[in-house]
């Protein structure tokens, strides 16, 4: 479920709520940009990097890739087959974002991703590249450090790999 509320007229104050978690706003300035890992993963461990759960949130860009709001997607001990492309897109399109950031944190404390991330991050790609809506990154962040799905050149292999998903094989969008 998702819910829109303007702010005061003019003002470019967007509210978001999925399921039971009251998301967010806007305003572009305080927010950097995430248009490459580092500022992605800085933004993110600003928002989750202390969370002692894990927490996963979308980023939402504006045309020059700064960050304009962002929406809690899950919380907890997260299933990834539960974090829907509907969940990721549907706040995203409704915010008007040019372009998204996945970001997830580890509360153990190492950054490096696990079958169920990567998985989770080929179907998202491949449903931002559909939908017009890109998804530039999806950082893991801990306190102190974070890993980078573009940076280590995931979103290369999956376009290099013609739709099939790095993990399964399985194919995402139909080729040719
Ligand atoms: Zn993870």
């Amino acid at each position: 479920m998702s819910e829109l509320g303007a702010g005061r007229r003019g003002a470019p104050r967007i509210v978001v709520r999925t399921r039971a978690v009251t998301l967010h706003l806007s305003g572009s300035a305080a927010w950097g940009t995430a248009g490459c890992a580092d500022e992605a993963a800085e933004v993110a461990r600003a928002l989750i990097g202390d969370q002692v759960s894990e927490v996963m949130v979308v980023l939402h860009m504006d045309a020059r890739q700064g960050v304009v709001g962002f929406t809690e997607v899950a919380r907890g001990g997260i299933n990834r087959s539960s974090v829907t492309a509907r969940d990721v897109f549907l706040p995203a399109l409704a915010a008007n974002a040019c372009s998204i950031a996945l970001a997830h944190n580890h509360p153990s404390g190492s950054v490096q991703p696990g079958e169920a991330d990567r998985r989770c991050t080929a179907s998202l790609w491949w449903a931002g590249y559909y939908l017009g809506v890109p998804l530039l990154d999806h950082v893991i962040v801990c306190r102190d450090s974070h890993y980078s799905f573009r940076a280590a050149g995931f979103f290369k292999q999956l376009e290099a790999d013609g739709g099939r998903c790095l993990s399964c094989g399985e194919a995402l969008h139909p080729v040719g």
